[in-house]
């Protein structure tokens, strides 16, 4: 599906192990004033100061959470950066470092690795994040990705999945479902190109959803607006498998029970036309889907007038007694049990 623009094939074996981290890493400059020692040594040197330290890695493997032929690695290189800050982001935390690690075989010209630096160093740009170290080997068959993101926050700053407690209003921002329809646009093109080489997909009416699959967003504009609006969330999680799911993690690990209001999900226009087009359930994919970045947080019931009426921030339920359980509230009015996969219709409950 994607053509191959670029002719040129230099093989790693011309370059060397050494070479090629060189080659790939020699435009990255350290910028944050905690990064005091970066690629080149055989260890990076931070220094936070009076600062928590906040730490967390993601692997992403080939055929298993991306698929080449319609993901560019250009923006491979992104979303593995940005997967990782958002984890730093929902600790309520501003990512400051990452390291990057990659295993490629040798069917990797250069100008691949190129291309996936490329988006590593957009991110790195564009969230004020260094890029510290990594490792660089080979693998036998497919790509491998390690990217661990080192982020900073005072000590009473930290939000946890814990924390929560009856009565706090769950929050979301930006909008659900996206990355997921994103994702199924793409599916169905490359089936449509296996059968028709020649076909030439039409993205225009699904970009902002091909976007979402291939490049999200970490959400650190929302850390710095919770900050700027003097709300501290009381729990907080990343949405990467999808709402449900999260939901259940809040609720667990804060000890607490949850209502959630179906006609409350943000969606996108484009999310809304997409799923009657694929005829699907848009609160299904909004509830199972992932990928879509975005924050997930409770906050004290007092702290509500300070992001009402925010266009990023959503309203979506609240949290009750754990004896109460976790239910989707629907258009209906039934109460329906949140189950990790969406909700589980066989099991209503009135
Ligand atoms: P070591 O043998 O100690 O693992 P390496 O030769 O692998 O050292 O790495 C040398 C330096 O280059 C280190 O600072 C390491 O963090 C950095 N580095 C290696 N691979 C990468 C990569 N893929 N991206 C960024 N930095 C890397
Ligand atoms: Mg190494």
């Amino acid at each position: 599906m994607l053509e191959d623009k670029n002719p040129q094939r230099t093989s790693l074996g011309e370059l060397g192990e050494f070479g090629l981290i060189d080659h790939l890493t020699q435009n990255f400059e350290l910028k944050q004033p905690s990064s005091l020692v970066g690629i080149g040594d055989d260890a990076a040197v931070m220094d936070f100061k009076d600062k928590k330290v906040i730490v967390s890695t993601d692997m992403l493997v080939e055929g298993v959470h991306f698929d080449l032929s319609y993901m560019p690695l250009k923006h491979l290189g992104y979303k593995s950066v940005m997967v990782n800050l958002s984890d730093i982001c929902a600790m309520n935390a501003l990512p400051t470092q990452v390291t990057v690690s990659i295993a490629v075989s040798n069917r990797f010209p250069l100008e691949a690795l190129e291309e996936f630096y490329e988006g590593v160093a957009l991110a790195c740009k564009l969230y004020h994040v260094d890029l510290v170290g990594g490792d660089t080997t080979s693998s036998n068959k497919g790509m491998i990705i390690s990217v661990t993101a080192i982020g900073a926050a005072n000590a009473d700053e930290i939000v946890y999945r814990k924390g929560s407690k009856p009565n706090d209003l769950l929050v979301v921002t930006g909008d659900l479902g996206g990355a997921y329809l994103g994702l199924q646009v793409l599916e169905r093109e490359k089936e449509v190109f296996k059968v028709n080489p020649n076909s030439q997909p039409d993205l225009e009416a699904y970009s902002y959803l091909v976007e979402r699959q291939l490049k999200p967003e970490a959400r650190k504009d929302m850390v710095e607006l919770l900050k700027k609006l003097e709300v501290k969330p009381t729990s907080m999680i990343d949405i990467s498998d999808g709402l449900s799911s999260e939901i259940l993690h809040l609720c667990k690990h804060g000890d607490v029970g949850c209502n959630l209001f179906e006609d409350k999900i943000p969606l996108d226009p484009s999310a809304i036309a997409t799923c009657e087009e694929f005829k699907m359930d848009s609160t299904m994919v909004a509830l199972g889907g992932g990928e879509d970045y975005e924050l997930l947080f409770t906050i004290d019931q007092a702290d509500f007038p300070k992001i009402k009426g925010n266009p990023n921030l959503t309203v979506i339920g609240h949290m009750t007694e754990k004896s109460e359980g976790a239910h989707l509230i629907t258009r209906a009015e039934t109460k329906i049990p949140i189950t990790a996969q969406g909700w589980n219709s066989f099991n209503e409950t009135k």
